[in-house]
């Protein structure tokens, strides 16, 4: 059939030559088109798999019960406040036309439609491995408190969403609670309480902190790695940080990391 069709071209005008010289090509075309969406779709199925695994994957900190010394104990101590900054700390977003490092084609945990400045904008927002289950934990041991430098109409959403319908956060701040300089914004701890020895914020920006240093826990930025696990690696230290009288005494032994992590 094929030497058949081949002797056929070469007998034929050279008008038809070019017509079927043309039609192979577009035939190869459509081809190689087919076998890269295959392609990008099985890249896609895999990246999703991966995800996924490494989401739920058996790497967990058990929330054993306390002893009854030890809730004694922490009975007498006051409950302690944990601030949370949201972006490349629990989060990740990024919005319509604004460069982008998560790997192309990964799908967000989920999409806001906010309005800013009367311009309607998509945010694609994809969250930290394992904020679910860090979020479940902490929120056991401490009051949580949102402090994000990012506009209310934006953080309030973004908190909504990670609550789940929960009521974990107790109190919400914003850019507008910020102080500005030179640097950026800057959160002030002693705005949401007085009591500097029970208060403490988890936050990727040193720069941010920089008035509190010693209430402070700095934490790598986060991008798209979905192996992280600094949430995780946290769960430890946070379990014993509520047993001390004040923050300070521990927190301030870290400040060697804020500089490692202001470089990052
Ligand atoms: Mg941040």
């Amino acid at each position: 059939m094929l030497c058949r069709l081949h002797s056929a071209i070469k007998s034929a005008s050279p008008n038809i030559k070019i017509v079927a010289f043309v039609a192979t090509k577009m035939l190869f075309g459509i081809a190689c088109s087919f076998l890269t969406r295959i392609y990008n779709m099985m890249v896609l199925f895999m990246r999703l798999h991966i995800r996924k695994v490494a989401q739920y994957q058996t790497v967990r900190y058990y929330n054993v019960p306390l002893s009854p010394s030890n809730e004694m104990r922490l009975g007498l101590l006051k409950r302690k406040t944990m601030v949370l900054d949201l972006d490349e700390t629990l989060i990740h977003s990024h919005h319509d036309g604004s460069y982008q490092p998560v790997p192309p084609k990964t799908p967000p945990d989920f999409v806001l439609r906010v309005t800013i400045e009367r311009r309607p904008v998509r945010f694609f927002v994809y969250k930290r491995p394992h904020v679910d289950y860090f979020l479940k934990i902490v929120s056991q041991w401490y009051d949580l408190v949102i402090f994000t430098a990012s506009l209310e109409i934006y953080g309030t959403v973004v908190a909504d969403k990670l609550e789940n319908k929960k009521s974990i956060f107790q109190r919400r701040f914003f850019r507008q609670h910020c102080a500005a300089d030179f640097n950026g914004y800057i959160k002030d701890l002693s705005m949401i309480s007085p009591d500097l020895s029970s208060i403490f914020i988890l936050d990727n920006s040193p720069s941010a902190y920089k008035w509190n240093p010693d209430n402070a826990i700095p934490i790598t930025s986060w991008f798209s790695d979905f192996h992280d696990t600094a949430l995780l690696d946290l769960l430890p230290m946070l379990d014993a940080l509520r047993f001390t009288n004040d923050v300070r005494s521990i927190l301030s032994r870290n400040l060697h990391l804020h500089l490692l992590y202001s470089t990052k």
